[in-house]
């Protein structure tokens, strides 16, 4: 049994069922405090840790939107939940050789993660919530971060909730879900409020679904294999799609334009993720085997490139960002 397991247990047995809402908020507390869940040897695989072309096209699209919004003095790059800070250096060397000197500052609940962060980017500020950011025009991106932060499940307009059973913990009620996040309505909404209020863009890419939809969609991770979502609580990642319906929804109430959803495939090939693609095997002509598996991995529609999509949240002051057209 993992620790957690016996937390959780102790706790249901003293209080009760807990809902799955509580379950993946302290799974998920646990699992990023104690760990680098990246890469080959840990569970899973991110969109920058494929490739420098990730964050190179997100660099360049903040670029472009702070220099068509004039350029304001003030503004900064912020990034929720950077994980190794791979997607922030790689967008910051874009954005900086376009002219960009702001701070950066990123939100990040995991001390382990904040250390592999602090190797990555020089002189960035660190916030453990969103509110905590500068009232500043911001260039703000965030992946892969909304699917970790806990959805609340409904069976028949009842709250679904984990027990403990013999042998390991349950759901106690099966059927037709309906999922909704108030975690990430209160994100969307202050990040919408930060770009309504003080100018900025908020590029926000994960996996999902364009239309709200019943459906259970949480999903547990561990080297790089599905695995059942009530086992080892705490030592596998758990997330589940984003409702982009909502996302949009959530944005607009708080006073932001938002743009359509786009798959990242789309996105990334508007953006101009081949040509990049092409020069870099140009230049480094013993990586091009890498470079064009790296491509396919992040836009192939059996790969990363159909499930996962991208929206903006921006100032209804500040023009759209590029791709979305
Ligand atoms: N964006 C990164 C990492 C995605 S994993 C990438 O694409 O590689 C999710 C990230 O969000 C981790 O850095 C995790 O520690 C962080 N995180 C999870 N829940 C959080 C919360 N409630 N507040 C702030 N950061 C959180």
């Amino acid at each position: 049994m993992t620790p957690l397991e016996r937390a959780l247990r102790d706790r249901i047995q003293a209080e009760g069922p807990i809902t799955v809402e509580t379950y993946m908020e302290a799974c998920n507390s646990f699992y990023y405090a104690t760990r680098d869940p990246f890469g080959a040897r840990g569970d899973f695989t991110t969109a920058p840790e494929i490739s420098q072309m990730f964050g190179e096209m997100i660099g360049g699209a903040l670029a472009d939107c702070w220099k068509r919004a004039g350029a304001p003095r003030g503004a900064i790059y912020a990034e929720l939940g950077p994980g190794r800070g791979t997607l922030a250096s790689d967008a910051l060397r874009v954005m900086r050789s376009a002219g960009f000197d702001g701070e950066v500052h990123l939100v990040e609940t995991s001390p382990l993660l904040r250390d592999a962060q602090r190797a990555a980017v020089a002189g960035a500020h660190w916030h453990e919530a969103i509110e905590e950011l500068p009232a500043t025009p911001l260039l703000l991106v965030a992946n892969e971060f909304l699917d970790a932060l806990p959805i609340r499940q409904h069976v028949g307009g009842v709250e679904r909730r984990v027990v403990a059973a013999a042998g390991g913990l349950a759901f106690d009620r099966d059927g037709e879900i309906v999922e909704t996040s108030p975690a990430r309505d209160t994100a969307v909404a202050a990040i919408a409020t930060c770009v309504a209020e003080k100018g900025g863009v908020a590029l926000i890419i994960d996996y999902g679904h364009e239309r709200t939809a019943p459906g259970d969609t949480l999903q547990a991770v561990r080297g790089h294999r599905f695995a059942a979502v009530l086992d080892s609580p705490g030592e596998q990642d758990l997330t589940a799609h984003i409702d982009f319906e909502a996302l949009a929804t959530a944005a607009n109430d708080a006073g932001a334009a938002v743009t359509s959803v786009v798959r990242q495939a789309e996105w990334l090939k508007r953006l101009g993720i081949e040509a990049r693609a092409d020069a870099l095997s140009r230049s480094n002509p013993e990586r091009s085997e890498e470079i064009a598996s790296a491509l396919r991995r992040l836009i192939a529609q059996d790969q990363m490139g159909d499930l996962f999509k991208v929206i903006a949240v921006h100032s209804p002051d500040w023009p759209k960002p590029p791709g979305f057209e």
